[in-house]
């Protein structure tokens, strides 16, 4: 069987390798005699996979001690409720940057619990930029300031992140964490739903500076508290321990790649060839995204009217390209190229976008 070209925003893309490698241990784990699924999450041997995902992620991320790696579930929108209950204070004020969808779900969850600020917006232009990190208001009550790192929807990424001295920085990096080296001292939380760029979905990663969970609250139930989770190692009761499984073959062979250096070499390749295909079209595609704010991860653009959108994403699903519909919200077509999708389909794309233009 024939693997697709898989361009989906989210669940997406494996590695085959990966999927391989999972299928030859389903049945018989490590001899144990039974699947990874099967194990007691109390067990030695589901304990090495737990450990190991976080020595993995802690590796490639180089993540200094003073943060606490967290296994969670519920996807990158509990954290949307979560962090305001843990760090929105009486007042305090949750600073949010809005580019995008994402981002003004996760003010609409702050401004159930408690003060919020937007900080910058690109909404009136259509989310089609990031904002200059010197235009962006920080108040001296600010208890974090929220960005989305990638926008998935748009197609928008953060190139330069917005660290102010006394401002703790939190990260939604769902779309694009392990796509780039970051400095991990940045920012006091990083929170990412494993399902675009780390493995299947079921499992939420959050990367969280130790100082900051001393000072949260803890009049909040037991299992919303980051607390409970750092002080259990993220085993305060059952974790995804399958997903968890997964992403550890995904940080696997994410080191075998020859680390995250090595696969953002290969990110912006690929990205390279479709926003080409996009540049030389002469107008015939138009990129979503201003060129300075262009997402490694999520490539948008619209044809030049919707009846030829139409007929490219036809076209495109007829010849075995899978997921290229822009989000529901915005229309048009998006690539999302996320570490686990290969140069070649990404070359079979721009082959695809131009011939079809020739054929117009
Ligand atoms: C997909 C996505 C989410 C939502 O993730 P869930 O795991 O479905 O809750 C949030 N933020 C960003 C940036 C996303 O791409």
């Amino acid at each position: 069987m024939e693997r697709a070209y898989n361009f989906n925003a989210g669940p997406s893309a494996l590695p085959l390798e990966v999927l391989k490698r999972a299928q030859e241990e389903l049945v018989n784990f490590k001899e144990t005699g039974m699947s990874v699924m099967e194990l007691s999450h109390r067990s030695k041997e589901y304990e090495e996979v737990h450990e190991r995902a976080q020595s993995m992620l802690k590796e490639l991320l180089q993540i200094p001690n003073d943060y606490e790696i967290l296994f969670l579930q519920g996807g990158a929108s509990l954290q949307f409720a979560q962090i305001p209950m843990n760090f929105l204070k009486e007042g305090k004020i949750g600073n949010y940057v809005l580019t995008g969808s994402w981002s003004e779900k996760a003010l609409k969850e702050a401004k159930l619990i408690g003060e919020t600020f937007i900080g910058a917006s690109t909404k009136e232009q259509g989310y089609c930029s990031i904002p200059n990190v010197e235009d962006i208001a920080i108040n001296k009550d600010d208890a974090y300031l929220h960005i989305t790192s990638n926008n998935t929807i748009y197609g928008t990424q953060w190139h330069k992140y917005p660290v102010f001295e006394n401002t703790s920085l939190i990260a939604d990096m769902s779309s694009d964490i392990l796509c780039r080296p970051i400095q991990v001292n940045d920012f006091s939380l990083i929170y990412a739903g494993a399902q675009k760029n780390l493995g299947p979905s079921g499992v939420t990663i959050v990367i969280v500076k130790k100082e900051l969970l001393e000072n949260s609250k803890q009049d909040i139930p037991t299992i919303l508290r980051y607390s409970t989770h750092s002080d259990a190692n993220s085993l305060y009761n059952t974790p995804p321990t399958f997903a968890i499984y997964m992403l550890s073959k995904v940080l696997e062979w994410v080191i075998e790649q020859g680390g995250i250096t090595a696969v953002e070499t290969r990110n912006v390749e690929k990205a390279k060839l479709i926003y080409d295909a996009i540049d030389e079209s002469n107008g015939f595609y138009r990129g979503h995204a201003e060129k300075d704010s262009r997402s490694l991860m999520n490539i948008t653009f619209n044809l030049q009217s919707d009846e030829l959108n139409k007929k490219f994403l036809a076209e495109a699903k007829a010849a075995g390209f899978v997921g290229l519909n822009g989000h529901r919200s915005v229309g048009g077509c998006r690539a999302s190229t996320y570490n686990s999708v290969p140069v070649e389909a990404c070359e079979a794309l721009r082959q695809f976008m131009i011939t079809f233009k020739k054929n117009q």
